[in-house]
């Protein structure tokens, strides 16, 4: 059969496949052998992966920042700051029924949310600076889902046991043992998770309140949603899924490669020092091979499930757990460390022509990142530091646009808004300037008058004001519409806001 004669019957055979029937020349029985193949090469299943413990610098960092980051988390919803009487004294709260953003001394109100913009610009700025110095230190050590998979696969070692003994208990049948290790592995988890979700509606409410009412039952069902979904993606995110979301889900690995050169640190393999590789005999000499002894220790201690001599990976975190294993191994053998060691691809390529290796950490890229972070801190500390505590807003009211009245002067509605930001009541006072001759009527005062009053505005207080604006018939201005501004003085600390609006008196043609 000539090369169309086989495209023909191979198209043949996966039409007859789509259609359940069996092609020429192939039994039916023999049809969903050919479709599971097919389905085996589009889709690998997931082998799991029982990292070794390790010891050594890096792995007592994780654990260090995992310690630390874990406690902010949990408790951070826990930690007491004074604001005064009638303000939640809790230090970090996201109130949205006041609504504030509670963060210690600073307070944010909904119109200030470009402070939080800001942060999270900061935040990524940030976190580009150093990954263009240090590589994916953030997905080695502090991200989330390293962090909680981190802990996860503790609790799994310690009821479990080493890599070794995890590895038979995956093989062995379902024994009493083998339920009970499994059952109580994944029970810790299922308390973690619900710790973890937990912490998180602390963040949104008063934490003992919302404490007591969890347990009493009595919490809002957002309140228990919110805690079910956490629970459930920490479950499955941070015990099953692992390092399935940082190559499959985890858009981070694929940006990072934009921000990493080749001055920036990454764990890597010393392929000069390492080559050729192969088992070494107690005594036996180094010479003319490499100090790589193939004892795969890095490999088994990776939680990727990766071999790091295979050179950078898309898949590795740079968690240099693999550098304390390798580390161990060379310590052993009477050889320096760092066979296995973050460095910079320019200084592997330095090391092996034996020039003299340096880091450089100013770049024009982590020159350009320090600069945008500083501009923006400084106009972050700036705005933070010049706050004057004091809003002022005005709507006026669009139906009708004004109103005559009997005597032939003209009304306008006003809703004024006064924002008392600080923690502390001050008496206000309002004026109107660009119309001459006003009167004003507030609501719920059935008088005139031809000034406004001072207002009180008790602290951390929004002050809603309707005010009714007349002008008499000899003070129309020509204009149907004429600019007016509303003035706010803070009587105390001479403060001033203003917010423009416009008086109406007819209608534009
Ligand atoms: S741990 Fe070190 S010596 Fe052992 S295989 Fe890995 S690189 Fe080679
Ligand atoms: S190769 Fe090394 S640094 Fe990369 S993920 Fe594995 S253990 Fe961590």
């Amino acid at each position: 059969m000539d090369s169309q004669g086989q495209d023909k019957s191979s198209s043949q055979g996966a039409t007859a496949r789509a259609a359940g029937e069996a092609a020429p020349g192939i039994e039916r029985h023999d049809v969903k052998a050919v479709n599971k193949a097919e389905h085996r090469e589009l889709y690998k299943k997931r082998e799991p992966i029982f990292p070794k413990r390790v010891y050594g610098t890096f792995r007592n960092a994780k654990w260090a920042i995992m310690a630390i980051t874990l406690g902010i988390y949990y408790l951070l919803p826990w930690v007491r700051w004074d604001r005064g009487p009638g303000v939640p004294d809790q230090a970090v709260l996201v109130d949205f029924g006041a609504p504030r953003f509670y963060f210690f001394f600073i307070e944010i109100w909904p119109q200030e949310i470009y402070y939080i913009t800001g942060l999270l610009v900061m935040a990524a700025i940030g976190l580009f600076l150093i990954t263009s110095l240090f590589g994916r230190v953030w997905c080695g050590y502090a991200c989330p889902q390293t962090v909680w998979t981190d802990l996860f696969v503790w609790v799994e070692r310690l009821i479990q046991g080493d890599r070794n003994a995890r590895i038979k208990l995956a093989k062995a049948p379902w024994t009493a043992d083998k339920i009970r290790k499994i059952g109580i592995t994944h029970s810790i988890w299922i308390v973690i998770s619900i710790a973890t979700g937990g912490a998180w509606v602390f963040y949104f409410s008063d934490a003992p309140t919302l404490m007591g009412d969890l347990l009493s039952g009595s919490a809002s069902t957002s309140a228990y949603l919110f805690i079910g979904i956490l629970t459930f993606t920490t479950y499955s995110l941070g015990g099953l899924m692992r390092e399935q979301v940082c190559i499959y889900m985890c858009p981070w690995p694929r940006i990072q490669a934009a921000m990493i050169d080749n001055d920036a640190l990454a764990v890597t393999y010393d392929t000069y020092r390492g080559e050729p590789r192969g088992p070494h005999k107690k005594g036996a000499t180094w010479d003319d091979r490499g100090h790589c002894i193939s004892c795969r220790q890095c490999v088994v201690a990776c939680p990727m499930g990766i071999d790091i001599r295979d050179g950078l990976q898309l898949e590795c975190t740079q968690c240099a757990l693999c550098i304390d294993a390798c580390d161990s191994i060379m310590t052993k053998l009477d050889l320096p460390k760092g066979l296995i060691a973050y460095d910079t691809d320019i200084n592997i390529a330095k090391k092996a022509k034996g020039e003299e290796v340096k880091f450089r950490f100013f770049r024009a890229r982590t020159a350009f990142y320090s600069a945008i972070l500083i501009f923006i801190g400084g106009l972050m500390v700036f705005g933070l530091s010049s706050r004057d505590f004091l809003e002022l807003n005005v709507l006026r009211d669009r139906i009708p646009n004004f109103v005559t009245l009997s005597d032939g002067s003209v009304r306008n509605g006003y809703t004024v808004k006064i924002v008392n930001m600080g923690p502390d009541q001050g008496d206000y006072h309002l004026t109107l300037e660009g119309i001459e001759g006003a009167t004003f009527r507030i609501t719920g005062d059935p008088v005139d008058h031809t000034v406004l009053p001072t207002f009180e505005v008790g602290g951390d207080t929004v002050r809603s004001i309707r005010i009714y604006v007349s002008l008499p018939a000899n003070h129309l201005p020509d204009e149907a519409q004429t600019p007016v501004t509303f003035v706010v003085d803070n009587m105390e600390n001479g403060i001033q806001k203003t917010a423009r609006s416009v008086f109406v008196t007819g209608e534009n043609h």
